[in-house]
């Protein structure tokens, strides 16, 4: 499948950059390019639906194929939130900041230990004859109070991957990319992809 030409199918430069580095064979297209006003919802409860359903969108918009990623942190602490909602868990159209901020307050009184989480993200490939493909990926890790590291978005500055003192934020792209949720996702993504 070199040489696919694919939609991504998000706004967001973060994940954009990493996502043209984990499918290096995939020319992708940015969703400006080609459907400067079409908005993605993620209304559903799952990583996986909400991922299918940002790339059916962007494949029935636009008639090409499209890849997309649902991802989001879950604290054990706080039941799996933020989960799906990590985006937007201090209300719709929070900044990084806001969320951070909720989430510090929520796990104040949790001690270090069982301040557990883990990153997961959900992968997907759509094709325009109806094929889907879908990967997942997940990296554990523990969340900090105190944030660390300009590095990356979201919580990174909050989250330190098992097996690391450095948090996400601290950890160049390249290297982060190795074992993080979405570095696991979209490999297995491409594996699928090759075995088409
Ligand atoms: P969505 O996948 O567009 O719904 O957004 C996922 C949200 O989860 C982001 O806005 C971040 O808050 C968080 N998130 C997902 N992946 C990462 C990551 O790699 N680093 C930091 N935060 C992330």
């Amino acid at each position: 499948m070199n040489g696919l030409r694919a939609v991504f199918a998000s706004r967001n430069r973060h994940k954009t950059e990493q996502v043209a580095l984990l499918l290096p064979h995939v020319d992708l297209v940015s969703l400006d390019d080609v459907a400067p006003e079409l908005e993605l919802d993620e209304p559903f409860h799952t990583f996986r639906d909400n991922a299918l359903a940002k790339a059916r969108a962007v494949v029935t918009a636009t008639g090409l194929p499209a890849v997309a990623d649902d991802s989001g942190l879950e604290v054990d602490a706080l039941g799996g939130a933020p989960g799906v909602l990590s985006a937007r868990y201090a209300g719709e159209g929070a900044s990084d900041e806001d969320n951070n901020r909720k989430l510090i307050a929520a796990l104040a009184d949790v001690p270090e230990e069982e301040r557990t989480a883990r990153y997961r993200c959900v992968a997907v490939l759509v094709l325009p004859d109806g094929r889907e493909l879908v990967a997942e990926g997940a990296c554990g890790g523990r969340v900090v109070l105190e944030g660390r590291g300009t590095l990356g978005f979201g919580y990174d500055p909050h989250v330190i991957p098992d097996g690391e003192t450095r948090t996400m934020g601290e950890i160049p792209l390249e290297e982060k990319l190795r074992f993080s949720h979405r570095g696991r996702a979209f490999r297995s993504l491409a594996e699928k992809l090759d075995a088409l």
